[in-house]
């Protein structure tokens, strides 16, 4: 017994030996009860490519979409993968929605980061909580540095406790105070960074895309 189908994934699906969906695994079932007593083939044919049989195919296909659905209900007309998919272009999509509704608000977050990242989870996971802590903090400008305390009321200034020029936030202590330009050489080989260096370090995975 030949089945011809224009459809790779439900040939893929009949192959798959440890599938989910119920209706595969009652068409497995009886391709299998079959072949106990004919030799059963699948093979792909393109679609419309004047295949005999394929125009009857698929009128019987239509005819039987009409008809009362049989399987486990509720009946979804979206696989698996392809609900995983818009789940996740929803919450990108959601991220970016966010992101962009900050407005002025976040500055130093902004500064520092260009948007949702696609490597940023990666690299930032495996970290232990008080290094992911760390980077959280001086990324979005939710620490306790000191122009952050001074804007809490809880310091008299804003200026940098180490070089006493600049007001103490996350890109003057990453990129620009004087006082650690050795340990910055030692760790990234550069005296001084620019904000964009920190934002592409970031987003170096890449965009979240929609
Ligand atoms: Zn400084």
């Amino acid at each position: 017994m030949s089945t011809c189908s224009d459809s790779q994934v439900a040939l893929k699906a009949l192959q798959n030996v440890r599938t989910m969906y119920p209706l595969v695994q009652q068409c497995q079932k009886s391709l299998n009860d079959i072949s106990t007593r004919h030799a059963v083939g699948l093979y792909w044919v393109p679609g419309h490519a004047g295949v005999r049989g394929n125009k009857i195919a698929d009128e019987l296909a239509r005819g039987g979409s009409v008809l009362e659905f049989l399987g486990t209900e509720p009946a979804l007309g979206i696989s698996r993968p392809d609900t995983r998919r818009r789940i996740r272009r929803w919450l990108v999509n959601q991220q970016w929605i966010r992101w962009r509704g900050l407005g002025d608000t976040q500055r130093q977050a902004r500064e520092l980061i260009s948007g949702p990242c696609l490597g940023a989870k990666a690299r930032f996971l495996p970290c232990n909580r008080t290094k992911s802590r760390v980077v959280t903090s001086l990324l979005t400008g939710h620490n306790t540095l000191r122009r952050r305390l001074n804007l809490l009321g809880l310091l008299d200034g804003p200026l940098c406790m180490r070089c006493g020029a600049e007001e103490e936030t996350s890109a003057h202590i990453l990129c620009e105070c004087e006082t650690l330009v050795s340990l910055r050489h030692a760790y990234v080989d550069s005296f001084f960074l620019e904000t964009e260096d920190i934002k592409s370090t970031y987003n170096s995975g890449g965009h979240l895309e929609l």
